[in-house]
């Protein structure tokens, strides 16, 4: 019998329009549908009137899905592989089973369309080759810092994907790297509420410490090559503070944590100002 094909098919990153053709008819015809979350896979489904069977494949059952999946795809069956947005395998699950099929002598075939990371890349006024992906970083951990210092240290423009919640942590760290490093915040891309904050990171980190972080964000890095470290003024960072109307304490505390300077230093060179 003649294997099936594993389809890598991208969906939308928010805007249902985002999808192509191709990706709609495959799967349409496909003898199932594997997704990472069978519920949000069922709307794009239901909004384009597609009743193929859909299966579940994610992280958590990857390790017993995908010898299935692949004796499926030996018996001649044809499986869409989706993740919840954007292109699966991209910081989402399907490597391994991309890996098994092609062990196996299945035919995998990826389908173009969106992914985070490059639509961010593309709109991001940095560089656009080359670059590097990180994908998610390590969330915290020795792990964590060393991968900062790498990042930091890329020639290259470097994009990652942050958690909301994770943001403003992860901006303090970089930002005691190199705070007049340039970057780019690609919040809600597609969506209502699509932003591109572009700055330094001790600008991106002021923005921050003023608004809460909602929504899903691609962080992009110019590369070390980009722009020669200067060491930032702490005086021009405390004036920033203040003007924002930031008290002598939080901007003492936020100034220090941005420059790596003691915060007593700081806080005295504040009251003699004033
Ligand atoms: N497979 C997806 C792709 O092709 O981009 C990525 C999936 S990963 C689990 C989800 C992360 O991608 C989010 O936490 C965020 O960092 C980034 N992301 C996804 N959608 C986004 C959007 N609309 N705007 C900005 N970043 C987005």
């Amino acid at each position: 019998m003649k294997n099936g094909i594993l389809y890598l098919c991208p969906t939308p990153l928010g805007n249902l329009e985002d999808v192509t053709f191709r990706v709609l008819r495959i799967l349409r015809e496909a003898d199932k549908i594997a997704a990472e979350d069978t519920r949000h896979t069922r709307k794009l489904l239901s909004y384009y009137e597609i009743h193929t069977a859909l299966v579940s494949y994610h992280e958590h059952n990857k390790i017993t899905k995908t010898p299935v999946l692949i004796e499926w795809l030996l018996n001649g069956q044809t499986i869409a592989l989706v993740s919840d947005a954007g292109t699966p395998a991209i910081a989402d699950p399907g490597e391994e089973l991309v890996q098994s099929a092609i062990v196996h002598g299945i035919d995998v075939v990826a389908l173009p369309g969106p992914v985070a990371a490059i639509t961010a890349l593309t709109a991001s006024g940095l560089p656009v080759a080359p670059f590097t992906f990180y994908g998610f970083l390590p969330q915290r951990g020795p792990q964590k810092k060393e991968i900062l210092a790498k990042i930091m240290a890329e020639e290259k423009t470097v994009v990652f994907y942050e958690a909301p919640h994770r943001l403003r942590k992860t901006l303090a760290d970089l930002c005691l790297l190199d705070p007049t490093r340039k970057a780019v915040m690609a919040r809600e891309l597609t969506k209502v509420h699509e932003e591109y904050i572009r700055g330094s990171l001790a600008d991106i980190c002021l923005h921050y410490e003023q608004t809460n972080p909602r929504g899903e964000f691609t962080i992009l890095l110019a590369g070390a090559a980009e722009c020669v470290a200067e060491p930032v003024d702490p005086v021009m960072l405390m004036e920033q503070y203040l003007a924002k109307g930031f008290s002598t304490r939080e901007t003492a505390k936020e100034v220090a944590r941005l420059t790596g300077k003691p915060r007593n230093e700081i806080y005295q060179k504040i009251i003699k100002k004033k």
